[in-house]
C-alpha cells in the first residue's frame, strides 16, 4: 500500500472578546479576577425570572471582525440559540450560542477560506480537586466568546499555525480581544483527518491546545497517529482528544456528541437582530471604524518603505515598532537610504536592547532625535560604534545626539587637515 495520505485540517478558534461587562448582564468582564465568583448576578447565574440583554460591544467585535476578513455580514438577520446540555459550568443547563443564523459567513485569512464566526457566552471554570468534590468559579460564565470556524481546508501543520497567529495579530490590531493564549483568551481546536482518496476520512478534534507551538505539534502528532492506525488496518473513530503537553501526544477524551444532541432552538428571551436598523452597525460606518490591517501595514512598507520582508513583520507584530518607525519615516521626508539605516538599528540594536526587558520601551526615546542620530550616522559624523553607544543613552534617558556626542566627545573628525595634525603630533 501507498504511504500518501492527505490531510485535512479544519480549525474552531475561541475569542474572549474586549467588553467592559458580560455577554448578556452588567457584571464585569474580567478574566483575570483571581477571587473566584465576585464577578457574578441573578442573570449570569440564571436565576429564575431573569432575562439576558445582548452587549452590543460583543457584537461590534465580531462584526469588526468579519468585515477586515471580507466576509458576509448577518445585516438582514441573527439569532441567538440555546445549546443544550448539562454540565455545572454552564448555569443556565444550555448555553446562549448561535447555530443557523450567525453574526458572520464566509470570507478568508491568511488564504483559509473561514465558514463563519459566531457569538456565545464563556463557560464558568470547574477546578475538579482530588477529593470526591469540585469547585466552580463562575466569574468566567457569560463572558462574551466569539467563535470561528474555518473549512476543511488546511493541508499541513505550519498553515494552521499560521493561520492562527494572524487571527491572533487580526484581534489585537482590532482591539477585539487579547488574544493571549497562554491565558486562555484565545483557544484553538484543531479538527484532523487524513485520506488516500478524494474523500474526507473521519476526524478527530484535539483540545487543550495553550499554544501555537502545541497546535503544530498536536496536528503533526496527530497526522502520524491516524496514518499508522489505517496502515495498520484499523479504523480511525469520531472523537475528541487532548493534548499531553509533557508527553508531546494527543490521547482519547471522549467520543465526540453530534449537533443533534445539543438540540439547539431559538432562544425566545433575546431579539432577533436586524442590524441594518442599528445604526452602529452600518457597514459603512464599520468599514471607516477598521485601522489598517496587518496584511494592508505589510503591503505599505514593502512598496513605501522597501524594507526586508522580515523587518517589515516585526513593525507589523509590534504595534508600537510600527507606530515608531512611521514617524521616523516623517522625519527623513521618506528618503529610502535614511528609511534603511534607521530600520537595521531599529530591527538590531533597538530590538537587542529590549530582548533584555522583554518591554520595548520607547517612550524615552523620540522619533526627531532618533532621526538625527540617523542623519548623523549617515553624514559619518559618528562612528557606528559610536552611534550605537549613544542609542543607549538615548533609550535610557533620551536627549539629543547631537549634544550626546558633543558631551562624550564622540563626533567624528573628518577634516583632512585636522587629521594631518593629530597624526604629525
Ligand atoms: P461537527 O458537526 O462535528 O462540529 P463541522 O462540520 O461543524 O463538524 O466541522 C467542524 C470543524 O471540523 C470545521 O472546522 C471543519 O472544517 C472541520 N472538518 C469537518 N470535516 C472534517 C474532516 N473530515 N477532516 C478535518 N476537518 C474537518
Ligand atoms: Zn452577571
Ligand atoms: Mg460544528
Amino acid at each position: 500500500m501507498s504511504n500518501v495520505y492527505i490531510p485535512t485540517i479544519g480549525l474552531e478558534i475561541h475569542a474572549e472578546l474586549n467588553t467592559k461587562t458580560k455577554m448578556f448582564c452588567q457584571c464585569k468582564n474580567d478574566p483575570q479576577q483571581k477571587e473566584p465568583n465576585v464577578n457574578i448576578c441573578p442573570v449570569c447565574m440564571a436565576h429564575p425570572g431573569t432575562l439576558p440583554v445582548i452587549n452590543k460591544q460583543a457584537v461590534k467585535n465580531v462584526l469588526k471582525v468579519g468585515k477586515a476578513i471580507g466576509a458576509r455580514l448577518a445585516m438582514n438577520f441573527t439569532e441567538f440559540d440555546r445549546k443544550n446540555y448539562f454540565y455545572p459550568d454552564i448555569p443556565r443547563g444550555y448555553q446562549i450560542s448561535q447555530y443557523k443564523y450567525p453574526l458572520v459567513d464566509g470570507g478568508s485569512l491568511s488564504g483559509v477560506e473561514v465558514t463563519r464566526i459566531h457569538l456565545e457566552e464563556d463557560t464558568a471554570r470547574s477546578q475538579h480537586s482530588s477529593g470526591d468534590y469540585s469547585l466552580v468559579d463562575y466569574n468566567r460564565a457569560g463572558l462574551p466568546l466569539m467563535e470561528l470556524v474555518t473549512e476543511p481546508v488546511v493541508k499541513d501543520a505550519e498553515t494552521a499555525g499560521r493561520f492562527a497567529r494572524e487571527l491572533q495579530l487580526l484581534l489585537r490590531y482590532l482591539g477585539a480581544s487579547e488574544a493571549n493564549m497562554e491565558k486562555g483568551q484565545m483557544r484553538v481546536e484543531a479538527n484532523i483527518s487524513v485520506s488516500k482518496t478524494n474523500e474526507f476520512g473521519t476526524k478527530v478534534e484535539v483540545k487543550n491546545l495553550n499554544s501555537f507551538k502545541s497546535v503544530e505539534k498536536a496536528i503533526e502528532y496527530e497526522i502520524k497517529r491516524q496514518t499508522e492506525v489505517i496502515e495498520s488496518g484499523g479504523n480511525i473513530i469520531q472523537e475528541t482528544r487532548g493534548w499531553d503537553e509533557n508527553k508531546q501526544e494527543t490521547f482519547s477524551q471522549r467520543k465526540k456528541e453530534s449537533s443533534e444532541e445539543y438540540r439547539y432552538f431559538p432562544d425566545p428571551d433575546l431579539p432577533k437582530l436586524v442590524l441594518d436598523e442599528i445604526k452602529d452597525f452600518d457597514e459603512k460606518v464599520l468599514s471607516k471604524e477598521l485601522p489598517e490591517l496587518p496584511w494592508e501595514k505589510r503591503a505599505r512598507y514593502k512598496e513605501k518603505y522597501k524594507l526586508k520582508d522580515e523587518d517589515i513583520e516585526i513593525y507589523v507584530q509590534s504595534i508600537e515598532y510600527g507606530n515608531f518607525i512611521d514617524y521616523v519615516a516623517k522625519e527623513v521626508k521618506g528618503d529610502e537610504g535614511l528609511l534603511k539605516i534607521a530600520s537595521n538599528y531599529i530591527t538590531s540594536d533597538l530590538a537587542g536592547m529590549f530582548k533584555e526587558t522583554g518591554i520595548p520601551d520607547l517612550s524615552k526615546l523620540t522619533s526627531k532625535d532618533f532621526a538625527s542620530l540617523v542623519k548623523m550616522v549617515n553624514k559619518n559624523d559618528i562612528s557606528s560604534r559610536g552611534a550605537k553607544d549613544i542609542l543607549k543613552i538615548m533609550v535610557e534617558e533620551g536627549g539629543n545626539p547631537q549634544k550626546i556626542a558633543e558631551d562624550n566627545d564622540m563626533l567624528q573628525k573628518s577634516d583632512e587637515g585636522e587629521l594631518k595634525k593629530i597624526i604629525e603630533e
